[in-house]
């Protein structure tokens, strides 16, 4: 996940902006002014590299007690410039140690991140990430608030977006009406390269800071693009070690303990959102930004030649069609099934038509296991009721 590397990976996503990542930590700091050249709009390019632009980005992570409770909590910064970023690593480095990890720990609360880093510069923005998640989230069932307000105060009116993560998506943050005036964005939480661009944002005309940072300020994305949220990890309830997955009416009807061990059930996404929500499924506020469901290019080919992403043929596979096809997000999204046709094998364009059309299924994931996406078969185990069979208009944003 170097810079060069990230460069060259997000070019063959198709993806125009990415962030950088990590700017908190020293020595990733050092690569970053060292390799980036700026652009003079708040983005930065590496010279003679593969054109991606980057946006300076970072995670933080605060654990701290409020009101006798404790909270653990993930945040996303994006930064407009380098100096902005020097300052914020400088007044971090008195709060705590940000040597320690590319995504540093303090023991202070996010409404405190959230005035710090407005105190540095009103240009930045925090933003909550993968907001669901039960351990270290601002409305995790183990971890979080039941509201923004409650987290953030008077702090809140500077708080324009939460990161929807993998195992939700906008249509299910759309049941919480406390969530319509906030932008709901979605990044791809990469860890490995493979993993860039599972979930990205969409914005109309030129890219710079100015641009996105106001996109996102005024609600105006014009569409993301999503895992489906079955397939993230903490989309159902439930205990991996027990081998219980429940859907939260099942954990309710066991009164939330674990039918074989008794301990309390690790309570994933969408139940913590039945919970907070006040509107039925399916609702949709008017003019909020579309969103697009993809299954990564990878697990289509697996699946398509009966063998895992990790294999050799699918990386193989993969570099070929990239090559021939642009990008994944080419791929995936843009060109037609006759131009596909000229250098897709059949199988996996099949593969391609039915993601296209949302109809594949899902067995979710829970517990901190991923779920399992099924293009030419049923998912085994339990069903999830979201989109999975459902012909889709997704398309029509193109
Ligand atoms: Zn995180
Ligand atoms: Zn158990």
């Amino acid at each position: 996940m170097t810079i060069s590397v990230l460069d060259q990976v997000a070019k063959e996503k198709g993806l125009a902006v990415l962030g950088t990542g990590d700017f908190t930590h020293p020595g990733y700091f050092k690569e970053l002014e060292e390799e980036l050249e700026p652009l003079g709009n708040g983005l930065f390019v590496r010279p003679e590299g593969a054109g991606t632009k980057f946006i300076l980005s970072a995670e933080i992570s605060n654990i701290f007690s409020q009101r006798g409770k404790t909270y653990r909590v993930h945040t996303l910064v994006l930064a407009p410039d380098l100096g902005t970023v020097r300052e914020i690593n400088r007044v971090l480095s008195r709060r705590g140690n940000i040597y320690a990890d590319g995504r540093p720990i303090f023991g202070f609360s996010v409404k405190e991140l959230a005035r710090l880093i407005r105190e540095i510069d009103s240009r930045c923005l925090v933003i909550p990430a993968h907001a669901w998640t039960p351990w270290f989230s601002i409305f995790g069932a183990a971890s979080g608030f039941d509201s923004l307000e409650e987290a953030f105060e008077e702090e809140l009116e500077f708080i324009y977006a939460i990161e929807t993560g993998l195992s939700s998506d906008p249509e299910m943050n759309w049941r919480l009406s406390a969530l319509d005036s906030i932008t709901l964005v979605s990044n791809s939480d990469a860890h490995s390269p493979a993993k860039i661009g599972r979930e990205a944002n969409a914005f109309e005309g030129e890219p710079s800071y100015e641009a996105i940072s106001r996109a996102i300020r005024e609600k105006s994305l014009l569409f993301t693009v999503e895992f489906y949220p079955e397939e993230g990890k903490y989309h159902y309830d439930g205990h991996r070690s027990c081998g219980v997955v429940f859907s939260p009416q099942e954990t309710k009807a066991h009164k939330g303990l674990c039918p074989v061990c008794g301990q309390p059930l690790t309570i994933g996404v969408m139940h913590r959102v039945e919970e907070l929500a006040d509107r039925p499924p399916g609702f949709r506020p008017e003019g909020v930004p579309g969103s697009i469901h993809l299954v990564p290019l990878l697990e289509i080919i697996a699946e398509a030649e009966g063998v895992r992403p990790t294999a050799a043929r699918v990386a193989k596979i993969y570099k070929q069609l990239i090559t021939l096809g642009g990008s994944e997000f080419d791929i995936l999204l843009r060109l037609s099934y006759q131009t596909l046709g000229e250098f897709v094998p059949e199988r996996i364009l099949e593969g391609i038509r039915r993601v296209r059309e949302g109809r594949i299924s899902v067995r979710p994931g829970y517990d901190g296991l991923y779920g399992e996406v099924r293009i030419f078969s049923e998912a085994p185990g339990p069903e999830s009721s979201a989109q999975s069979g459902t012909s889709s208009p997704q398309l029509s944003l193109f």
